[in-house]
């Protein structure tokens, strides 16, 4: 079996932003649930510090963080996701602290997936227009770290083991808007889901329609790899998971 067709049977999505699992691994994640995984999102912060409007103060953010967390529960529904966790982390001022790999370090331990998708908390520049968000990279870190070497080593965090959570190893991380990928997922069948599901994040999209921008990405990164449409990856896999070459 080759990386493309690969099926977890849980995964965790662990990103910054309510939209960013939508913008980027939606298409992968509805894929898998279709094929039977049990897919759980994590969004660290609650995104209410997204908006620019002027008439808009401090006091903005709590209906706002309420307002995306519904988008978030309802572009997840949509891709089949049926649990979505809030860890309500500060939008725009988030940092890989040991508090956040913890956290996801308990959630590690308590949904035990083979799999966990996040961001690259390496890139920091995306072509000559876009600054990757310092939040992006702060969630991917703690991520990573929690995923290796928190979860699987028993004596990290000797308090998650007095309450009970016990080492878990995770057997591959799926890393988006990594450099260098080099795993592409055929989305061809759920591009429209993850469209769908991305319209519902309506404060952060207004009037913009984002169907053509998302076809366009996903086009580009199907050339050369026999997908239409695709999706692409840096994965680590576990050494005792490596598939037999
Ligand atoms: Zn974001």
């Amino acid at each position: 079996m080759s990386e493309k067709e690969y099926t977890p049977q849980i995964a965790l999505s662990i990103q910054a932003h309510p939209d960013d699992q939508e913008f980027t691994v939606a298409g992968t994640l509805a894929r898998w649930v279709l094929a039977g995984c049990r897919v759980i999102s994590v969004i660290v912060t609650s995104g209410e510090a997204g908006s620019n409007e002027p008439s808009k103060g401090a006091g903005y953010k709590s209906e706002l963080s309420s307002l995306r967390e519904g988008e978030q529960s309802a572009a997840c529904v949509t891709l089949g996701i049926q649990e979505t966790i809030f860890l309500h982390y500060p939008d725009g001022e988030l940092e890989p602290t040991l508090n956040l790999r913890k956290d996801l370090t308990r959630l590690i331990r308590r949904y035990k997936p083979d799999t966990v998708v996040t961001g690259d908390p390496q890139s920091i520049f995306y072509g000559s227009g876009y600054i990757n968000h310092p939040d992006h990279r702060a969630a991917a870190q703690a991520a990573l770290y929690a995923v290796f070497p928190s979860a699987e080593t028993r004596l990290i965090f000797t308090d998650l083991l007095d309450a009970g959570y016990e080492p878990h190893k995770v057997k591959r991380l799926y890393v988006h808007g990594a450099e260098k990928a080099d795993t592409w997922v055929d989305i061809t069948g759920t591009i429209d889901r993850k469209i769908a599901a991305l319209k519902k994040h309506v404060s952060q999209l207004g009037d913009w329609d984002p169907e053509n921008m998302i076809r366009e990405w996903a086009a580009e990164e199907g050339k050369g790899h026999n997908s239409q449409y695709a999706e692409a990856f840096k994965v680590m896999i576990s050494e005792e998971d490596k598939p037999e070459s």
